[in-house]
């Protein structure tokens, strides 16, 4: 089937009418970074600004003070959660580190936490971070740098292990870890598993609770379209809430924070983990992307999602293979996210060769991965194929050797 045909038979694509789209030429592939504006959140914004803050003032914040529940409701119908499991709070790696910290807390005697090299980067910092230098971080060496087996998760565990965090999907290579079994091996030693949903919120159904998972974190600004820097979210199993201690405590997980009483005692479930003033305008634009999330179903998603990566990867078989462009995501779709990486040893010039010349936007992750994220709410089976026609037109003709291989400060 033609990419036309395939955009004329998906019963998503009229979503994609719902968001800025400033430039019909511009293909863009990395709404897996950053997400695409709705249009109903510009028009939030202007009502933020008007209204809400502009008219309102002080008095916005009776608005304003349930907003990190509200939202965090919304958002645990996305990941298979109830909705007071849930809360909108600050960063994924600060929110994570809240985490990690409380964790170790609940098991004395246990101190290390085990986790993945394919998680992200910042998810390791704050790991280690929160183990100090009582304990230390495990981390398993992924073999072929894209998935991680069972049986090398189950090796890694030992009497001294208070926690497995890992990356739901994978940021480079999209690799998705079966959350149920993983989360099951853990437990099965008594281990609790904090998982990072980044990379899957809005685009791969999780089924948290069904799973048995202790804790999850997640961004905002990715597949929900949240807007640059907008705040993350944590998840804690009922059961789980009153038994975790927030290792930052602050006078929005306060009791009755407008008593201005001396002494800390923490606010009810998830509330605890709130710490300061929230950035409001921030918080309040995830929102209407969260709405579109549910409105069109995570198993609509889903599905075109799966339909356009192996679109994707079929266009690289015939066209890109032979450009000596390699595969580094799982080829099985029902372990792999909704970005695809292809690998080639002149990956970021010619990233920055589709970008600055080519009006195509990937992004280039180190040390040779060019990712292609698939955002099925917007993204078009004819970007996918024509993203890929200018891509192997930059490689076939050369055109990224007129580009220098100095990385830019961010990629
Ligand atoms: C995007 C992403 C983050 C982002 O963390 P912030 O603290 O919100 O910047 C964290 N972890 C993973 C796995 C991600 O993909």
């Amino acid at each position: 089937m033609t990419a036309a045909q395939l955009d004329a038979q998906d019963e998503l694509a009229s979503f994609r009418d719902r968001f800025v789209i400033d430039d019909p030429d511009l293909i863009y592939l990395d709404g897996n970074s950053l997400g695409r504006m709705p249009k109903a959140t510009q028009a939030l914004l202007k009502q933020e600004s008007e209204q809400d803050w502009g008219k309102d003032l002080v008095r916005g914040w009776s608005k304003w003070y349930g907003l990190p529940e509200r939202i965090g409701a919304k958002i645990a119908q996305v990941i298979g959660g109830e909705a007071d499991e849930v809360i909108v709070s600050d960063s994924t790696t600060v929110n994570l580190y809240k985490l990690v910290s409380a964790s170790i807390q609940l098991q004395p005697g246990r101190t290390d936490v085990v986790t993945d090299d394919l998680n992200f980067p910042s998810d390791l910092y704050a790991i280690s971070s929160a183990v100090g230098t009582n304990g230390s971080m495990n981390v398993v060496m992924s073999a072929d740098k894209q998935s991680v087996c069972r049986e090398e998760i189950e090796e890694a565990l030992t009497d001294q292990t208070a926690l497995l965090t890992l990356s739901h999907t994978s940021f480079k290579s999209g690799f998705v870890y079966d959350i149920a079994a993983i989360t099951r091996l853990a437990h099965e030693q008594g281990i609790p598993v904090l998982w990072d949903l980044s990379h899957s919120v809005g685009a791969v159904p999780v089924g948290l609770k069904a799973s048995g998972a202790d804790m999850a974190v997640g961004c905002s600004y990715k597949y929900l379209n949240g807007g640059p820097g907008a705040p993350a979210f944590l998840y804690v199993r009922r059961e789980l809430q009153d038994h975790l201690d927030s290792p930052i405590w602050g006078w929005f997980g306060q009791r009755d924070a407008f008593a201005f009483d001396l002494a800390y005692e923490p606010r009810e479930g998830m509330k605890k983990f709130l710490v300061g003033t929230p950035p409001v305008l921030s918080l309040a634009c995830i929102e209407p992307g969260v709405d579109m999330v549910l409105e069109a179903g995570m198993d609509r998603i889903r599905a075109k999602s799966i339909r356009q990566t192996e679109f994707l990867i079929s266009l690289w078989e015939s066209k890109l293979k032979p450009l000596g462009v390699t595969l580094n995501s799982p080829r099985d779709p029902n372990i792999r996210g909704s970005h695809v990486s292809f690998g080639h040893p002149e990956a970021l010039r010619i990233d920055k060769a589709l970008i600055e010349e080519m009006n195509v936007i990937p992004d280039f992750r180190a040390p040779d991965n060019l990712r292609f994220g698939v955002s099925p709410l917007y993204t078009t089976f004819q970007e996918i194929e024509e993203g890929v026609t200018r891509l192997e037109k930059v490689i076939g003709e050369k055109i990224y050797e007129s580009f220098d291989s100095r990385k830019p400060e961010v990629t």
